[in-house]
């Protein structure tokens, strides 16, 4: 932390061995000014917990680490009448970052919500990171601690996507098979009938095994490559955030597409023809029947 400091502001130095008071200069619009800081009031607050503070000293970065040892980052802005109005705070969480604050609290009361709101999660957490490190994730494609959808490859253009709810996190998530109808098909009638069998004392990856009946392909069994088929239009994988999630329902063809992609060039074909929101035409690759609803994100 002193050294993070005073590489920030090579002009303040430490007055005293604990490292709390600052005195020196900061340069603002070329100016220098003196300052005296003292940093934090409070007691319960480590500096080892500060990650960083602006030169204004208004923005502090505080670190938290959780039971699991997952590292954790919470940003606080003072507002200007601190500390009679609460500071702003805000962190990578699935849920909304809400602190209770009196005139009398301290960061260190900031510090102390963050990680209790922290240890609520610590199951959310531990069924995603299970997901993470053992199957192929294909979206997001680089996952935050607030995302709570996964999916989960399954095999080559197969996957489920999972929503997983950060108050029950073990419980049956709402899932969403993805891939050709022939594949797919049996899959879901799986979920169906072995609904019965799922277990909250166990994850989710646990349970969607015995559900499904099947083993996730994970990187210790598969290259990922396996699984990010590019586009069958735009010969890319990714497409902005997209990933090709429109599979010809042809055994033989089982071609991946983006739905963007996949709908304008449908569009564009005199053949094809459109009801509503749904275009109705043919695979580009087999010729066989495919359809695709207008995306309604924008592509
Ligand atoms: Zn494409
Ligand atoms: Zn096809």
């Amino acid at each position: 932390m002193e050294s993070l400091l005073v590489k920030e502001s090579p002009l303040l130095l430490p007055l005293n061995k604990e490292k709390t008071v600052y005195d020196g200069f900061i340069t603002v619009q070329e100016r220098d000014f003196r300052i005296r800081i003292l940093l934090p009031p409070d007691h319960q607050l480590k500096l080892a917990k500060l990650v960083s503070i602006d030169t204004e000293f208004r923005t502090l970065r505080l670190r938290a680490e959780d039971s699991s040892g997952r590292q954790h980052v919470v940003t606080v802005k003072l507002k200007p009448k601190h500390p009679v109005e609460a500071p702003w705070c805000s962190a990578d969480l699935p849920v909304p970052l809400a602190m209770t604050w009196t005139p009398q609290s301290s960061l260190g009361h900031v510090h102390t919500q963050f990680l209790l709101l922290l240890e609520s999660l610590a199951e959310f957490w531990a069924v995603l990171d299970e997901i993470d490190e053992k199957t192929w994730v294909l979206e997001p494609e680089k996952p935050s601690r607030a995302d709570t959808m996964r999916r989960i490859a399954i095999a080559n253009n197969v996957s489920i996507k999972v929503e997983v709810d950060t108050r029950h996190p073990k419980m049956l998530p709402e899932c969403c098979l993805l891939g050709a109808e022939h594949v797919v098909t049996p899959l879901r009638n799986k979920l169906n009938a072995n609904m019965h069998l799922w277990n909250p004392d166990c994850s989710i990856l646990q349970n969607l095994r015995d559900v499904l009946e099947i083993e996730f392909p994970s990187p210790a069994t598969h290259e990922k490559s396996s699984f990010s088929a590019e586009c069958g239009i735009c010969y890319a994988y990714r497409l902005e955030s997209a990933i090709p999630d429109q599979v010809c329902n042809d055994p033989r063809c089982g071609q991946p597409f983006h739905q963007a992609c996949l709908y304008e060039w449908l569009r564009g074909l005199p053949s094809s023809r459109q009801s509503f929101n749904i275009v109705f035409g043919e695979c580009p690759y087999c010729s066989k029947p495919i359809t695709v609803k207008m995306s309604t994100q924008k592509p």
